[in-house]
């Protein structure tokens, strides 16, 4: 099986090759290209492709893909948002993605952005290195008592919740469907409003879908407390960002950390430092002092690439065996 791996960086292509040893009958052929209707032409000839966040499988792409006879989509991520199941659907091809590769990794990072923004090492770091060790403007506050809203509490808010309830805080959530094992932490659910006006700091791990797309927007940011810190490390669309900015400059949001963007796209796994950012919303969010930018690597743990390696090989190798249920594939729902 031929397998065309986009947006493919140094370090995936080593895992992959790694975990490509017991995979003998998968050959893969990397390009640091995105996907796109740009590019999509080098996916002729190929079996299958592999994806990543930013890739382009929108329906125009897919039919082209399609018309190539491409018969499997093996997405390197549990994020899904980029993919046209429907049309994926119509043509018979099986979306994969990798569900559970290490969702402590993501938790974790959502946990370094608090405590970043929260005890500003950021800015301690940079002071330092300059010979200023004053501490005024580099109050912190205990996370030990605070109430922290978790809106989405599958794999990664689980794991988020069981780290905060660690530090000793209230943990409120909010999700479609209860998870038990979050209860049994001592999580407690709740409608949106009452999380949004009891959180000090409310962190995002839904799915971006019709449902939550700008779910952090003026009206929601109205309900809550006043200087209150939001994290995102789901996917950007979930924050409005100009609403975000405004938010911030009237102190509604005291901190934002933000591991996803709505516009990363052109930008993030790329080293952008001699070109010029053409997003002015991207480019004013960096002015801030109490907002923490970093570039969708809130998976980027050693055990979560060996993981995404293992199983989109895992995964391509069922398109080999005849027939039977897929695991890990992705169903489209009306
Ligand atoms: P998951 O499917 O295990 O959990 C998602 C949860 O969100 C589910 O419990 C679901 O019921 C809930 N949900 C769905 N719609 C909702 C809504 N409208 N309101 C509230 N909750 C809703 O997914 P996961 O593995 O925990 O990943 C969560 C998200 O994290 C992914 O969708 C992806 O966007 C993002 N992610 C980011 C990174 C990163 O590097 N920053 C890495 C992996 C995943």
């Amino acid at each position: 099986m031929k397998v065309a791996v986009f947006s493919c960086k140094p370090y995936d292509k080593r895992t992959l090759l790694a975990a490509s040893d017991e995979h003998q009958e998968i050959e893969l052929f990397f390009f640091e290209s995105r996907l796109s209707l740009e590019t999509i032409s080098l996916a002729e000839n190929f079996d299958a492709i592999s994806c990543f966040v930013n890739d382009d499988l929108s329906r125009q792409v897919i039919d082209r893909l399609a018309s190539y006879n491409v018969k499997a989509i093996a997405l390197r991520c549990a994020g899904y948002n980029n993919v046209d199941l429907c049309c994926a659907k119509a043509h018979k091809i099986p979306v994969f993605h990798v569900p559970d590769y290490s969702p402590t990794s993501v938790a974790e990072h959502a946990v370094a952005l608090i405590m970043t923004l929260n005890r500003k090492t950021h800015r301690a770091y940079h002071r330092v290195k300059e010979g200023n060790f004053a501490l005024e403007g580099l109050l912190g506050f205990n996370l030990e008592g605070k109430t922290v809203g978790c809106i989405g509490t599958g794999r990664i808010g689980a794991a988020f919740c069981r780290i905060m309830i660690g530090f000793g805080c209230n943990v409120l959530c909010y999700d479609i469907e209860e998870n038990r094992h979050v209860v049994s932490l001592g999580a407690e659910y709740t409608d949106l409003e009452t999380l949004y006006s009891r959180s000090d700091i409310i962190s995002l791990h839904c799915p971006l879908n019709a449902s939550t797309h700008h779910l952090i927007n003026k009206h929601s940011l109205s309900q809550m407390k006043p200087g209150v810190m939001i994290i995102n490390t789901s996917r950007g669309a979930l924050v409005n960002a100009q609403e975000a900015i405004d938010g911030l400059y009237r102190g509604q949001i005291g901190y934002l950390g933000l591991d996803v963007y709505e516009q990363e796209g052109d930008m993030f796994f790329e080293d952008m430092s001699d070109n010029i950012i053409y997003d002015s919303v991207f480019q004013l969010l960096l002015t801030f002092p109490n907002v923490v930018v970093t570039g969708h690597q809130g998976y980027f743990t050693d055990i979560a690439l060996h993981h995404i390696a293992d199983t989109t090989l895992e995964n391509l190798k069922q398109m080999l065996s005849e027939g039977g249920e897929y695991k890990r594939e992705l169903t489209f729902k009306n």
